[in-house]
């Protein structure tokens, strides 16, 4: 038929061909879903494996870690690296195996069946037989008065993006993590004074950031505390009021707060009923980065899990391309 219209009708044929070259591909061995540690390193991996990969990034590439100030400990980096250097280099190489991405917020899936969709803002629909999730997290909130209304006029829970709005200025941390104290040394370079408002007396940063914490004459620790709202007007932010453990109550003056608690699943969109999660919202994976459906398999901060290194991310992603290969294969053998 094809060729019957080549020979009578040239144009129509010249568009025919044409209709199919430029029809977009839809279906894949393998999707990713998120473009952090986790889905670069899995997409790097399968891409230099050959397998048919899409990976889908609703932003740029690179995660929570293309905020990161600072990246003292991914190996191989004797000196350091910025978050977003590191993230850079990452995409860079899954670029040199010619990982192909699409950015496109997806707004659905149905992970179940052997054909794995995918659902994206722009009405497209994908279709795979297998799927990485590496949505990661976000940070989390404090869901306190004034929080909502000031957020992005004096309260921020990015260090590395809106630090230099402080230049000389006193600001709090809350947060006594790994993120929390090595954010507000990084804050020192701006503000004239870094708080660091925790909720305990003992901090959970590692010993290292905690040394250079208390060495840091610009920190000073609020202990026993808990920020109970964000006081301010148009204008920013003002002060913040503090309850302390002890019942008593005080209030800090302060134009800059930084809320530092942790992190929460990007979860919106995955189909939680058909998954396992935890109480907190992250999924439930095996060792091999297997969720509890066929051919889906997660890795990174969207994991249920303790550690959350950006080594950690990066090993998981690799884990989890390893497990979606082996899983392609064996459907390959049991459909000849
Ligand atoms: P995190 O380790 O979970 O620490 C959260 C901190 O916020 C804790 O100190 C916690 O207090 C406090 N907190 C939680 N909810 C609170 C609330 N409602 N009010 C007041 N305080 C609250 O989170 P993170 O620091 O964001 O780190 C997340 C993960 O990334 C961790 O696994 C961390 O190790 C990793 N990370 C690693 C590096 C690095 O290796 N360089 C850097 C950054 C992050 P409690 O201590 O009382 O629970």
């Amino acid at each position: 038929m094809v060729f019957a219209l080549f020979h009578e009708s040239q144009p129509l044929s010249f568009f025919y061909f044409l209709g199919i070259l430029s029809m977009k591909k839809t279906d894949y061995q393998l999707i990713i879903i998120g473009g952090g540690p986790a889905g670069l390193t899995a997409g790097l991996y399968a891409a230099r494996g050959r397998l048919d990969v899409l990976l889908i990034e609703k932003g740029a590439t690179g995660g929570q870690v293309l905020v990161t100030d600072w990246v003292d400990n991914y190996p191989g980096f004797y000196d350091g690296i910025t978050g977003f250097e590191l993230m850079d280099k990452m995409t860079a190489h899954a670029d040199r195996f010619d990982l192909e991405k699409k950015f496109a917020n997806v707004t659905g899936m149905d992970l179940q069946g052997e054909q794995k969709k995918i659902s994206l803002e722009s009405g497209e629909e994908l279709t795979a037989q297998s799927v990485i999730i590496s949505t990661g997290a976000k940070p989390r909130k404090l869901n306190i008065p004034g929080e909502e209304e000031l957020s992005g006029q004096g309260v921020s829970y990015c260090a590395t993006c809106d630090g230099p709005f402080y230049r000389d200025q006193e600001i709090a941390v809350v947060g006594g993590g790994n993120t929390a104290i090595q954010e507000a040394l990084h804050l020192t370079k701006f503000a004239s004074k870094v708080t660091v408002i925790h909720r305990r007396d003992t901090l959970r940063a590692t010993a290292i950031l905690q040394e250079k914490a208390f060495a840091e004459e610009k920190i000073e620790f609020i202990w026993d505390a808990q920020v109970s709202e964000v006081v301010g007007n148009d204008e920013g932010v003002e002060s913040l009021n503090i309850q302390h453990n002890d019942g008593s109550t005080s209030n800090l003056p302060v134009t800059g707060f930084f809320i530092l608690i942790g992190i929460a699943p990007n979860n919106e969109v995955l189909p939680l009923d058909q998954l396992e999660s935890d109480e907190g919202g992250f999924v439930v994976t095996d060792h091999e980065m297997c969720t509890k459906l066929p051919g889906v398999f997660a890795a990174g901060d969207i994991r249920s899990k303790n550690s959350r290194q950006i080594i950690n991310a990066a090993g998981e992603g690799a884990t989890a391309e390893l497990s979606a290969e082996h899983y392609l294969s064996n459907l390959g053998d049991s459909a000849e």
